[in-house]
């Protein structure tokens, strides 16, 4: 097929995530012929650095020789099998490794195969423990301006407008507290003990991400937070949920983000990260007395009937073996630690730009905010077409411009998106 063979097939045709459709009209699309590392290259020869990993889930870039080669491995041995009664050895390897490296006592994996369900399975997981020893508690609590995928339970926990907004009839319980990225922690944690103390009868989990709301326009948080948090869940016990969804395998800077608060919530759910950027795969991790809440006698029904059929695809498990494989042997958290600082640097000179506030990063990602432009201006898409004419792929946030590039990017490439980025940002008229 041509590339306007594509383009045109397509809209006859596909609905994309996102997306007004219309917008198509305007901002045409751009089929992608290849990916190498950080580079995706259209049919026309025009080279674009993926500065936002695809959607936040590409690690060691596109095309990665070595997470190839164990997918073709694993191709040819097993593409699929049932998972319940059957098991295989990429999800068991996988399984003990997640084990190992996430905070101690998460001894217990489920599998699901997107973030969104990885968020279903932890809700339901948390109301059923406390349903499970004669307690009903039906209400999620989360933090405001939370995001936690687009189904619905994982919906109802969110708190990003533009997304819940349209489907508040239908959705299920759930009830937020002040956010720490959005004003001073003591003010958050009175608020979240506030509620605990008046709730926590009808609270099975508070599901937070922790340190960086990203959908939610990259809004970042401190550690302590969480670790006190922690303690207020404990003392009046409700879960605590880490969705680390997007900001697990690295993107703060250390491989978990409960790391930096010494904290092991009784949920951990990953995805995006997890296959290196390759397949959808999402686990949910978990304690062993959540794990025994449910184990007895098959008469007692007290069993966890969640199933997906691709749960625990054992290409996709092969894909993240490969990608934790890369994290080993390639130091890679400790590598990073050059592009933060080239981020780091290169973030400080938009401080020269009027029209930006709030410059933040938290290990891999950067963000600004743009200010002083009209509300109804689509600001982010100017930025984000000037972006794609120089090469770059940034997808601002409304008016929250952010970096969050592959890990196998060069020290060079990132100062080339934070220039062209810089130029973006510069050519904007008031
Ligand atoms: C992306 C994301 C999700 C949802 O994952 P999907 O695979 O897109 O369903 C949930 N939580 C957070 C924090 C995310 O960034």
């Amino acid at each position: 097929m041509t590339n306007s063979d594509i383009k045109f097939q397509d809209l006859k045709h596909i609905w994309h995530p996102c997306s007004q459709m219309k917008d198509y009209e305007t901002y045409p699309l751009i089929p992608i012929k290849k990916g190498q590392g950080v580079w995706l290259e259209d049919f026309d020869g025009n080279r674009y650095i993926d500065a936002i990993s695809s959607w936040w889930v590409n690690l060691f870039g596109h095309a990665n020789p070595y997470i190839n080669q164990k997918l073709k491995e694993q191709l040819d041995t097993l593409e699929h099998v049932i998972f319940a009664g059957f098991t295989h050895e990429p999800a068991v390897r996988l399984a003990e490794r997640l084990v190992a490296l996430t905070p101690e006592g998460l001894n217990k994996i489920f599998f699901a195969d997107n973030g969104s369900s990885a968020i279903e399975v932890a809700i339901k997981m948390s109301f059923h423990y406390f349903k499970n020893k004669g307690r009903i508690r039906p209400t999620v609590l989360s933090l405001k301006n939370s995001y936690h995928g687009e189904t619905i339970g994982a919906l109802s926990v969110g708190d990003v407008a533009l997304y819940k907004e349209t489907y508040n009839e239908i959705l299920i319980r759930s009830m937020q507290v002040l956010s720490p990225a959005l004003c001073d922690e003591e003010t958050a944690l009175k608020d979240l003990e506030a509620v605990l103390q008046k709730e926590s009868d009808h609270i099975c989990a508070f599901i937070i991400e922790p340190l960086v709301q990203c959908a939610g326009y990259m809004k970042m948080y401190d550690p302590s937070y969480i670790t006190k948090a922690k303690a207020l869940c404990e003392r009046y016990d409700v879960h605590l949920i880490a969705d680390e969804i997007a900001v697990g395998f690295g993107r703060t800077g250390t491989l978990f983000a409960c790391e930096q608060a010494g904290v092991t919530p009784d949920f951990m759910c990953l995805s995006k990260g997890l296959t290196g950027g390759y397949l959808p795969l999402s686990v949910v991790m978990t304690t062993d007395d959540v794990y025994q809440a449910f184990y007895c006698d098959y008469g007692e029904g007290k069993a966890f009937l969640h199933s997906h059929s691709y749960t625990g695809n054992p290409i996709a498990c092969a894909a993240a073996n490969a990608t934790l494989d890369l994290f080993e042997n390639e130091s890679v958290i400790e590598k990073n630690q050059r592009l933060i600082r080239s981020m780091s640097e290169g973030l400080a000179r938009f401080a020269e730009l009027d029209c930006v506030e709030k410059i933040r990063q938290r290990g891999m990602i950067g963000a600004f905010d743009l200010k002083g432009f009209a509300p109804e201006r689509r600001i982010g898409m100017e930025v984000y077409e000037y972006a794609l004419s120089q090469g770059v792929l940034l997808r601002p946030l409304g008016g929250s411009v952010y970096f969050m590039p592959p890990y196998a990017i060069t020290p060079e490439e990132l100062d080339r998106v934070l220039s062209v980025a810089y130029e973006a940002v510069k050519s904007l008229r008031p």
